[in-house]
């Protein structure tokens, strides 16, 4: 029996393919607490983020979180190359399910016509579902119905479809070559240890040029020439060479190594300075994330009021200001923890429709006693939401005694 490897890349990367296209599609239909899991809200100018709502005052946190996948991906380009773009950029995929518009030169018109078509539907369900990160998919199918999907969704649509097609249809690899930045600045993260697609330089002689590593690559390369930036590391030459050297009992002449002389080593300086800024930021991302609030609270002096006395009691007045950032509604009370013998009308107890600010005047009454000795008093408002992490957040506030007493 041969002892000679059968098994082919092709048998990974088809299910990788797959179940990516599939969360592609299938992601914005899930929902998380009645919203969905991945979506930019336009309207409200928020992300919904797999349960968490981030509004666009907290962009900061997609600030960080950018700068720690950028620096993620460029971590894992210096040691995996470009295994992204061969298995799991939308564009490869996508690519590859149209595969049949790269075999139609001499077809008869009909197979051109039908081929076309096909393309044609699968770029409307591409830029349908690049809308759906945007407007739930729920109520862009609604629209779309009813007959009634507006102006802006029409003309987004369109524009994608149309860029869609003329990629799938036309441009294709090209984009991956010429338009994609990430693929221009390949050459700046790689480095002689970084993984590539290659022929086995102690090997080259067994070769039997049967072209068959040509015929599969997507790109147009010859791998046996040398390494050639505009490989997507697809590992399809690996496999056709697999199949043509199995008729050989021996194994593939291409694979994937570290370099063309594959010097495997993960720890060096390059890798550890973009890996230890993307520590960085994911340590960075984590805090904000924990420390993230389902409502804003604050509370600024009144200053239509002034301080004044009544009933052995000195009265300020403060504007309370509370946005909820969830889609539920939100039960806040405030107190004044550490003062004695306060009171607060009209009330300490305020319901917050959800994404909405909520102001409110209230009246602080502190007993005139406390200020035989001083005429300011500094303190904190407290306010507990009755969220499901019953948060409790404060804000400075000061208490000033009137200039004189009104007679
Ligand atoms: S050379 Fe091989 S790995 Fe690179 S793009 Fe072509 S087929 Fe894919
Ligand atoms: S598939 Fe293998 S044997 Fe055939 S030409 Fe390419 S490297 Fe040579």
């Amino acid at each position: 029996m041969s002892d000679v490897t059968t098994t082919r890349f092709k048998n990974y990367r088809n299910p990788v393919k797959f179940i990516l296209a599939l969360i592609y599609f299938g992601l914005p239909f899930v929902k998380i607490g009645g919203e969905s899991a991945l979506r930019f809200d336009i309207p409200s100018l928020r992300l919904y983020l797999f349960g968490t709502s981030i509004w666009i005052e907290n962009f900061f946190i997609i600030l960080v979180f950018t700068f720690f996948i950028t620096f993620l991906f460029i971590s894992l380009t210096q040691i995996y190359g470009r295994i992204w773009c061969g298995w799991m950029c939308p564009q490869t995929i996508f690519c590859d399910y149209t595969g049949f518009m790269a075999k139609l030169s001499g077809s008869p018109v009909v197979k051109k016509v039908l081929s076309h078509l096909a393309v044609l539907g699968m770029s409307v369900l591409i830029s349908a579902a690049s809308i759906w990160y945007f407007v739930s998919p729920y109520e862009f199918l609604a629209r779309y119905a009813s007959g009634n999907a507006g102006a802006v969704i029409n003309s987004f649509m369109i524009v994608l479809v149309i860029i869609s097609y003329l990629n799938f249809a036309f441009w294709r690899r090209k984009f991956c070559a010429t338009i994609c930045p990430y693929s221009m600045l390949q050459s700046v993260m790689f480095d002689d240890k970084t993984l590539i697609v290659s022929m086995k330089q102690d090997r080259m002689d067994e070769c039997v040029s049967c072209n068959g590593c040509v015929n599969v690559c997507p790109t147009g390369i010859d791998i046996r020439q040398g390494y050639d930036s505009k490989c997507i590391a697809c590992a399809q030459c690996i496999d056709a060479c697999a199949n043509t050297m199995t008729d050989y009992h021996a194994e593939t002449l291409i694979g994937y190594q570290y370099g063309e002389q594959n010097k495997k080593k993960f720890f060096r300086p390059t890798v550890m300075i973009t890996s230890a800024i993307t520590l960085i930021f994911g340590v960075l991302l984590l805090f904000l994330a924990l420390t993230m609030t389902p409502y804003e609270f604050e509370v600024f002096p009144n200053q239509q009021f002034l301080p004044r006395y009544k009933d052995g009691y000195i009265i300020n007045s403060y504007e309370i200001k509370i946005k909820n950032t969830t889609d539920k509604k939100m039960n806040v009370s405030i107190s004044i923890p550490g003062v004695e013998g306060y009171k607060i009308t009209p009330d300490t107890k305020f319901t917050v429709d959800p994404d909405k600010t909520f102001k409110e005047k209230v009246f602080l009454f502190l007993p005139e006693k406390m200020f035989e000795k001083k005429s300011i008093l500094g303190f904190k408002f407290i306010s507990k939401a009755d969220d499901a992490k019953t948060t409790v957040l404060e804000s400075d506030a000061s208490f000033r005694r009137p200039i004189r007493r009104k007679k």
